[in-house]
């Protein structure tokens, strides 16, 4: 029994209680209020000055691209200059199982050292054969588990061999059964995918019964799909059978009012990801009037190639003050709703994003006690608004602290961070060595 106490409140996603203590008993919360006294807890977790509340879930990341940021050639230009810049970088440093673990084991720490307890991992770049192909998969999901993090694993293509992509899902689903693991499919997009694609993955999908992602209405994608199918991209997905209850698609951000509609009417979740098409000018997703078409929508970061950052909490802060730009203003309460039970229904996941018995035992302890946050009136909403960059004391994932006190208990911050930056050293030198050689 783990007992999280002292809170200033807890924010249950439905609401608030000061004062509650939270216990976990193994990986689901018991209770949420006042603790019964004949219960003892073996573990105490001291929330005193905090706000707690359910783990994050960034419904949308490129784990690997952590590896990959801030490269002058890939900022601020159109999407398609920065897809081959990026590729280029793929290509010059390697992507296989090393690399995987080392940008993997970065975008983990540096989640749940921002208070997201689940990343979904939408990887796109593979390397040609399968062995590599599960090479890569298991060092991701490895990377995240050994922190102690839930990841939801997407099975990605970008113009890649479907079989290969199959295989790769059908042998993960064989053979990495983990709690903190779940697998998903997702083509990249009708710009970099055919039906064929579409279709193969939809069958694994199925078969598995696993969900899917894909991404949808960035510029290039509504460019590309017009020039080569002379159809926006949403009908397309809707003609290929990629518009139901069991997809989630990113992005969104040119959505027309029609095609708002039909995602209402197809039940499709949407994962909005400001801290990506923002600083890249590629739109803004209409959060407010998703919402109000009865849209579930979710929050992401996107990858390190485009955001930079995997710091969810303060995309949250950019999504509310984007938010007036884009149709209406959001909430506070909106947007953390957004960041915890919207992400977590997107994976088809009932027990994650909020704290009540039964639900999974992942939240995290905000201080409030410090100066950004003094003179707040509104302590929920100052966690988004007030301190941007703000890291939590502790984290709690499956019942099992995995940050305590602001520190990472399965692993070190520091080694982790020097171990990518050698080996990215290593292997650009490399390179140029290689195109000494070649001159
Ligand atoms: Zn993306």
């Amino acid at each position: 029994m783990l007992r999280v106490q002292g809170a200033e409140s807890v924010w249950t996603g439905t609401e608030e209680l000061p004062g509650a203590t939270v216990d976990c008993a193994g990986d689901v919360v018991a209770q949420v209020g006042v603790p019964d006294p004949a219960v003892a807890p073996g573990d105490l977790l001291d929330a005193s000055g905090c706000i707690v509340v359910p783990g994050l879930v960034n419904a949308h990341h490129h784990l690997v691209q952590s590896a990959f940021r801030t490269h002058p050639d890939a900022r601020h230009v159109p999407m398609a200059q920065w897809l081959a810049a990026m590729r280029a970088k793929y290509a010059a440093v390697g992507i296989d199982g090393e690399l995987a673990h080392a940008a993997a084991s970065v975008g983990v720490a540096e989640s749940l050292l921002c208070g997201v307890t689940t990343v979904a991992d939408h990887h796109l770049n593979w390397p040609a054969d399968l062995d590599t192909c599960i090479e890569v998969a298991e060092a991701t999901i490895g990377a995240a588990v050994s922190l102690g993090a839930r990841i939801a694993f997407v099975r990605g293509t970008a113009a890649d061999d479907p079989a290969r992509a199959v295989a790769t899902v059908e042998h993960l689903h064989a053979h990495r059964s983990h709690p903190l693991v779940q697998l998903a499919v997702g083509p990249s997009g009708v710009h970099a995918d055919g039906p064929e694609t579409f279709a193969a993955l939809a069958d694994v999908a199925a078969r598995l019964g696993l969900r899917r992602r894909t991404q949808a209405n960035e510029v290039v994608d509504v460019d590309i799909a017009l020039e080569r199918y002379g159809r926006r991209p949403l009908a397309l997905l809707d003609e290929w059978g990629w518009l139901a209850p069991d997809v989630t698609v990113a992005h969104c951000c040119d959505v027309t009012a029609g095609e708002i509609e039909l995602l209402a009417s197809r039940g499709v979740t949407v994962t909005h990801a400001p801290g990506c098409d923002l600083p890249q000018g590629w739109g803004v997703a209409p959060v407010g009037a998703l919402l109000d078409a009865g849209v579930t929508v979710g929050l992401g970061t996107s990858g390190g190639g485009s955001n930079d950052a995997g710091h969810l909490l303060a995309d949250a802060r950019l999504a509310l003050q984007v938010a007036p730009l884009a149709g209406r203003a959001l909430t506070a309460r909106e947007v953390l709703g957004i960041a915890t039970r919207g992400s977590a229904l997107g994976l088809g996941r009932d027990d994650l994003g909020l704290l009540a018995p039964g639900a999974a035992a992942d939240l995290c302890c905000y201080d409030v006690g410090g100066v950004a946050d003094a003179g707040v009136a509104d302590p929920l909403a100052g966690l988004i608004w007030a301190g941007p960059g703000r890291r939590p004391r502790h984290v709690v994932v499956a019942g099992r602290v995995v940050v305590r006190d602001g520190r990472l208990v399965a692993g070190d911050e520091a080694e982790i961070a020097a171990r990518l930056r050698a080996l990215l050293l290593s292997r650009t030198s490399r390179t140029s060595r290689t195109f000494r050689s070649g001159e």
